[in-house]
């Protein structure tokens, strides 16, 4: 099937004439009708506008860029003008709201020449770690239809490693690109904040969100990040920096490479075979030339309980421009504007969009702002701190990226605090702002992929794709597939 290859092996096909972009594209939409009805990956089908963009590059015959031709999926949070977009949210869906413009990192994919498919499920808002509170519903694990594909990038997570797509764009906020990812047996890059432009991409928690990607291997990982980082004039929190060739970088080898194994995130509660998979990887480093330290990063409990007071603040800021007023849902026959509010977002919004909306607004009000919002800034800047102090000793942290394997549909339904202590591994490197790379690292008894993360110092991605493609190198985790 041509839509399991990578972006590395298909470009080389697409170069030497073997195959064209029109049969890779027509393989991915095989791949979604035939698997996706069990699945619910895929949100929004574009595939007429996609197959003729394929025609278009397989006439203009160049494959100059590694993305040139190749198709992908994104996840339901980022602006194409004229898609539908709806952060699978009812509030959008009704009237299906169509943005008039481009993301920068869409506008980017296609302008070398990278196909967008449509898009993929995700939490409401991106505001879960399970997609279970999409409008659309749940999106199964591959390995394992009973239980979840993670999130919120669950749907990108599972296209992915079920080949529906050659890659897929995700979004992390505290966790949403690296714990589908380990779930559903995919790599993905949470990014420095500020490496990629977040224009154009619904916000959450806008201090933490960041725009990275789901993809069958570190190097594709590398090419795609490449091709989407860099600043942007229209997101003035992007870096200036250059960025480096992540792809030409990544077979320097990890000789000397100095990673920590921080105790924090070895603890009670954690499923054993996460613990063994994520040592023997340490091993494994060891055994290419890495050394491995024992490090601590004392914060690291309060993590979540800082991450659920400035999420939930930041979400209650940026969800009041959904009033009903320009576009979206709409309440039919008002009272009065108070009304109309009221009944539009009550309508609108899920209950998880509805909670956050209220611990934030309560956090932010006058009289709780010192002993919540103000609070939890300070202790982020502790968090933050652990990290600058753990990377004085070591180039890189390797820690499991969730505490066990794929959870039950359904299984945190009636607790969303369980919900949130899923986040536990994510959320800290989210707050400190540091990129982290997740890759596979093994299977339970039960066959579900267990993932590990890398994380490095802000702006330290290359350094973990070449510890990461390194591993690649050395292990078959992330070629095995999920029968479907
Ligand atoms: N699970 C976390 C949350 O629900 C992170 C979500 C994300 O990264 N978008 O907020």
């Amino acid at each position: 099937m041509l839509s399991s290859l990578t972006i590395a092996q298909a470009h080389q096909k697409l170069t030497k004439g073997e195959i064209s972009s029109t049969e890779l594209v027509q393989s991915c939409i095989d791949r979604i009708e035939s698997v996706d009805k069990t699945l619910n990956a895929v949100v929004y089908r574009n595939f007429d506008r996609a197959l003729e963009e394929a025609k278009n590059v397989d006439q203009k015959g160049v494959f100059d860029h590694p993305l040139a031709g190749i198709p992908y999926l994104a996840k339901d949070v980022y602006s194409e003008a004229g898609v539908p977009t709806t952060a699978c949210s009812n509030i959008l869906r009704e009237k299906t709201y169509a943005p008039a413009f481009d993301s920068t990192t869409t506008k980017r994919l296609k302008a070398v020449g990278a196909i967008s498919l449509g898009k993929a499920n995700t939490d409401e808002f991106t505001m879960g770690v399970s997609t279970e509170t999409s409008c659309y519903g749940v999106t199964k694990n591959p390995w394992n239809t009973e239980k979840v594909a993670g999130g919120s990038s669950g749907g990108s997570a599972a296209a992915v490693i079920a080949n529906e797509c050659v890659f897929a764009l995700g979004t992390d906020t505290g966790g949403s690109i690296r714990q589908p990812a380990s779930y559903c047996s995919c790599t993905g890059i949470k990014v420095t904040y500020g490496r990629t432009s977040r224009y154009g991409v619904m916000s959450m928690a806008s201090s933490l969100d960041t725009i990275g990607t789901l993809a069958k291997s570190v190097e594709d990982a590398a090419i795609i990040l490449e091709a989407i980082s860099g600043h942007d004039p229209m997101d003035a929190t992007t870096s200036p920096l250059p960025v480096p060739p992540y792809r030409q970088q990544l077979t320097k080898g990890i000789k000397g490479l100095k990673i920590g194994l921080p105790k924090e995130y070895f603890v009670k509660g954690m499923d054993p075979e996460v613990e063994q998979s994520v040592r023997a990887a340490a091993k494994t480093f060891e055994s290419l030339g890495a050394t491995i330290k024992d490090i601590s990063l004392p914060h690291t409990d309060y993590g979540i309980a800082t991450y659920y007071i400035i999420c939930p603040s930041e979400v209650s800021s940026n969800m009041a421009r959904y009033d009903g007023i320009r576009y979206g849902h709409t309440a039919p026959k008002p009272k009065d504007l108070l009304d109309y509010y009221l009944r539009v977002r009550s309508e609108g919004f899920g209950p998880e969009v509805k909670r956050r909306i209220m611990i934030g607004t309560y956090a932010l009000s006058s009289g709780y702002y010192d002993a919540y919002y103000l609070k939890a800034q300070k202790v982020r800047t502790l968090v933050r701190q652990d990290f600058e102090n753990a990377f004085r000793d070591v180039d890189v942290i390797l820690t499991p990226s969730a505490p066990t394997p794929a959870f039950t549909i359904g299984a945190h339904t009636d607790d969303p605090v369980q919900a949130y202590l899923e986040d536990a591994f994510t959320a800290p490197a989210s707050l400190a702002g540091i990129p982290g790379l997740a890759i596979p690292c093994g299977f339970s008894k039960k066959n579900l992929p267990i993932g590990m993360q890398l994380l490095g110092p802000q702006f330290g991605e290359s350094t973990l794709f070449r510890a990461g493609h390194a591993y690649e190198q050395a292990t078959e985790w992330h070629r095995k597939k999920p029968i479907l």
